[in-house]
């Protein structure tokens, strides 16, 4: 097992962040953490604090970024649960011997340089799951 140690964030899509912000700023009253462009993804992400948690907001960039399909089919909603883990390699490999199947056999950087990797949802239980090794 990884023992995965806590729940790091929790994706959501959005069409808009700006149109979003005021529900999780001034109704729920998190903490913004920042704003950044993920150009290489088609993405920008915006973080807000919640307690040890956090809430990631993903718009589209582009016609074509990953979450785009998502958007298309499903609409706006929960898009992934990242949980922190202390090695993603080692994760990885765990879950593909698990028969959870990895997105890819390497790490990814995510936003704010943490190492990230997503295991497919159809092995899952219907959840796309992200492994997340380092902090923001
Ligand atoms: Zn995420």
């Amino acid at each position: 097992m990884v023992k995965a140690d806590r729940i790091d964030h929790i994706g959501i899509v959005v069409r808009s962040i700006e149109e979003k912000l005021g529900f999780y700023r001034s109704f729920l009253g998190l903490e913004l953490d920042g704003i950044e462009e993920l150009p290489e993804r088609g993405l920008k992400v915006a973080f807000l604090k919640v307690g040890d948690t956090r809430i990631e907001l993903l718009e589209s960039t582009k016609s074509d970024s990953e979450i785009s399909g998502f958007l298309e089919k499903r609409g706006e909603g929960i898009h992934h649960i990242a949980y922190h883990v202390d090695d993603i390699v080692e994760a990885i490999k765990k879950a593909s011997s698990m028969g959870y199947r990895p997105l890819s056999k390497e790490p990814a950087v995510g936003a704010g340089g943490v190492k990230v990797a997503f295991l497919h949802p159809k092995t899952t239980g219907g959840i796309l799951v992200e492994l997340v090794e380092g902090s923001h």
